[in-house]
């Protein structure tokens, strides 16, 4: 039994925390009311007051204590991720380690990604033109419960990297792994409320969302991100939203389909498929599908389902488990053939790695996220029918193609925020890309230097370094002042262009 590690002054109402492999509470989190998160926030501002002040020096050094102490935790947090969103414990530790490299990543990286820089000053020559980067001040950070370590972390991480503080509302499902989180923090921060846990339900996540934070960086389903921008939209806190997806895969006929059928194995079937850039949907060259099936489906035949050394591990709630049956008996209805798995192979929290044929897009497998460790495979005539079915979807986040000297062209036609070529996910666990997606998949980036810089304001600095006669911005003009600028304007934007910026300094001093 997990003791619950709350410290801060929440309500006495308890929330429980599940194993979804064997539906024991595994340990019990106070439910922060409004007032509570309010609270947290203030408690953050004051932080956020103080380590914004700090060198990036002085915060690289911070953040890399706290990933220290986290690697010196990883078989606690490991077994954590394991017993309480029920993936293997192997998963758990890969979790463990991506988060890592996001903390090294963004701790190291900021001072680069938010270093003030002199752009152009255009036809005010006269300026020095500066853009510089400062802290938004409190990070509002809601999290899923897929991966409940990672993908918060993504934001958590380069919010605190350029001198924000951040308060977290895990998912309900996985309340311990962040107060485990929490619990490390507190210890190896300076500030004590640099980093707090609010746990509880939905209604905490609302409030936190309605709260006086200066960002909310949101990570669920689309429904709910739409209801966290409603709710932010009452005091206009800008949002990201890190959404579903429903990923295709593009198998042309010259791909190494041994290779492709091992990315589509684990790419649909990691963490059970609750993956947000999980491998949803697969269309594969008529040419090579029946090849590509059968090893496909000679790969599944290999994987173990349950147990500590099992590839997939149990769903982690039952409503999951209900969406991905409903998704799975609307195809077999629409004339989907199972080859692995299927409906009748679910048992409880379980569910059999199934792969689909003769599946198409009046089928939700094919169009809405399954979020389940399900891989639908679709023939294709060409490459153009599958870039047009892939681009055909409400979402657009990941993507993978898997083909030969085409792969690159074929990739840049996707309609998504990332693609991995000739592999799956690649883009996830590299920090200097970032990540995020259009349409119903969201918008906004973690990861790599436009998320660090997500969590900032933009500052445009307009610094008048040399006085001209002709000061555009003055009523004191000289008295040829309007032919002048219909000179000016002639030669700077019709026909005689002016090419260099000592000439146009010449036309004003006249
Ligand atoms: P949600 O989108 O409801 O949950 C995500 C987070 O939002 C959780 O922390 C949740 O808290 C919180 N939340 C719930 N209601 C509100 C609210 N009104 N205001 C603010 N925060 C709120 O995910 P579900 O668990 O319902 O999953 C449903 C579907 O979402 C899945 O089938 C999958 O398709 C998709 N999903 C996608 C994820 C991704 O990585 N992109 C991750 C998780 C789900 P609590 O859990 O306590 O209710």
């Amino acid at each position: 039994m997990v003791a619950a590690m709350a410290t801060a002054t929440q309500s006495s109402e308890q929330l429980h925390s599940y194993n979804p492999a064997t539906g024991e509470s595994i340990g019990s989190v106070p439910i922060f009311s409004a007032a509570d998160v309010d609270a947290a926030v203030a408690r953050a501002r004051v932080a956020a007051q103080t380590w914004s002040t700090r060198s990036f020096r002085a915060r690289e050094e911070e953040l890399t204590a706290f990933r220290k102490a986290l690697a010196a935790s990883a078989d606690e947090i490991a077994e954590l991720l394991h017993r309480e969103n029920g993936k293997p414990l192997l998963e758990g530790y890969v979790e463990v380690m991506m988060a890592l490299s996001h903390i090294k990543h963004a701790a190291e990286r900021a001072e680069k990604a938010l270093a003030p820089h002199k752009v152009s000053s255009g036809v005010l020559a006269n300026f020095r033109a500066t853009i510089s980067y400062h802290p938004l001040g409190v990070i509002g950070v809601i999290g899923p419960w897929n991966y409940p370590l990672f993908t918060p972390m993504g934001s958590i991480a380069y919010a605190l990297a350029a001198g924000n503080a951040v308060v977290w509302k895990p998912s309900e499902l996985t309340p311990l792994v962040a107060l485990a989180i929490e619990k490390i923090a507190k210890k190896v921060f300076a500030l004590p409320d640099l980093l707090q846990v609010v746990t509880g339900a939905g209604a905490t996540g609302a409030a936190l969302a309605k709260s006086a934070v200066d960002k909310i960086a949101f990570t669920g389903s689309a429904a709910t991100g739409k209801r966290v921008m409603a709710a932010a939209a009452e005091r206009l806190t800008p949002v990201l939203l890190e959404l579903g997806g429903k990923d295709a895969m593009i198998i042309d006929d010259d791909a190494d389909l041994e290779k492709a059928a091992e990315a589509a194995v684990y790419g649909g079937l990691t963490n059970a498929g609750q993956a947000c850039i999980s491998v949803e949907r697969v269309y594969v060259k008529d040419t090579v599908h029946d090849k590509f099936v059968d090893e496909v489906i000679k790969q599944v035949r290999d994987l173990k389902v349950g147990g500590d050394d099992g590839h997939l591990g149990a769903m982690t709630s039952p409503q999951q488990v209900s969406i991905v049956k409903d998704h799975l008996d609307d195809a077999i209805a629409k004339g989907a053939k199972v080859h692995t798995g299927g409906p009748d192979a679910i048992s409880g929290s379980y569910i059999q790695p199934t792969v689909l044929t003769n599946v198409d897009h009046r089928m939700k497998v094919m169009t809405e996220e399954t979020f389940g460790p399900v891989i639908p495979i679709a023939k294709v005539a060409s490459v153009d029918e599958a870039v047009k079915l892939a681009n055909d979807s409400k979402y657009g986040l990941g993507s993978s193609v898997f083909a030969g000297k085409s792969a690159r062209a074929i990739a840049d036609r996707i309609r998504a925020g990332m693609t991995s070529v000739n592999s799956v996910m690649a883009f996830a666990g590299i920090p200097t890309l970032p990540f995020g997606g259009i349409g119903d998949s969201g918008f906004g980036r973690i990861h790599g230097d436009e998320g660090i810089r997500e969590f900032t304001r933009v500052k445009s600095t307009a610094e008048n370094v040399m006085s001209i006669p002709l000061n555009m911005m003055s009523f004191r003009q000289p008295k040829d002042a309007t032919k002048r600028l219909k000179g000016m304007i002639k030669q700077l934007y019709g026909e005689g262009v002016v090419a260099k910026a000592g000439d146009f300094m010449r036309k004003l001093r006249g």
